[in-house]
């Protein structure tokens, strides 16, 4: 097994045990959608769409009260290095399963009775932690289309490699490593809406990795709230 961090406590790509990959957000990018973004987080490149919400087609499956959502997380054939084939795989059914429960704590669904609001995310690019890039994404792209949230939602995960409890773990550090705990946060409610474990930790080190997981997802969360800031309030081009 090769060593994934050097003696001087550096990562393959270079990042201490506490840092993020580069991350960049726009929102507003599908003409179509009612709200859209677009992320990169390290190498994963995410669009996520949402349309609605609007009336829901076959009808029974709306609800008297609240919204319901539809989601697909889908990775693009070209967004692996082994071609990945078209059709969803057990994976995407079930992050596209887990993102939507995360969307559910954070939508106003009773604001929205008798209909659906569809989210779309797909991966362009992939590099470890898609599902957290995604659920960021998702969140802009849900602020975008104007439908009343609690709060943002933000991801980033956290794992374990060569002893080490690290955040943000790219490919090879999810692939190669100990443990991967992706984690989605509502951060001003500071509520979790999605936790995942692969791997094994010992409760010293869980507690460890949450703190750090809802440090980087702080961190995260500045990022999307600065893109969202300046692109509504500060060209005054509020929706
Ligand atoms: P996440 O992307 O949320 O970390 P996983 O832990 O399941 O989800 O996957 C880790 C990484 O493995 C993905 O980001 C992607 O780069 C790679 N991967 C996932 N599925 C495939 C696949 N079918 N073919 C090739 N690479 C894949």
């Amino acid at each position: 097994m090769r060593k994934l961090i050097d003696e001087s406590g550096l990562r393959l790509d270079g990042r201490r045990y506490d840092e993020l990959r580069p991350i960049k957000i726009e929102v507003g990018v599908v003409k179509n959608a009612n709200g859209s973004a677009y992320i990169e987080f390290g190498n994963n490149k995410v669009v996520a769409a949402v349309y609605g919400p609007r009336e829901a087609h076959p009808k029974h499956l709306s609800l008297p009260d609240k919204a319901i959502i539809r989601c697909r997380y889908h990775m693009s054939p070209f967004s692996t290095e082994e071609r990945k084939p078209p059709q969803p795989t057990r994976r995407e059914v079930e992050i596209s399963l887990v993102l939507r429960r995360a969307m559910e704590c954070a939508v106003f669904l009773e604001e929205y009775p008798r209909s659906i609001i569809d989210v779309y995310i797909e991966v362009l690019q992939s590099d470890g932690g898609s599902r957290c890039a995604s659920i960021t994404a998702v969140s802009a792209a849900l602020a975008d289309s104007g439908i009343s949230m609690r709060d943002l939602i933000v991801g980033c995960a956290v794992g374990k490699a060569d002893d080490q409890i690290i955040l943000d773990l790219s490919d090879v550090e999810d692939k190669e490593g100990q443990c991967d705990m992706p984690v989605a946060y509502m951060p001003n409610l500071e509520k979790i809406t999605l936790l995942q474990f692969d791997g094994a930790f010992t409760v010293e080190e869980f507690k460890k990795a949450m703190d750090l997981a809802i440090i980087g997802n702080k961190k995260v969360y500045e990022i999307l709230k600065k893109t969202l800031t300046e692109k509504y309030f500060k060209t005054g081009d509020e929706k």
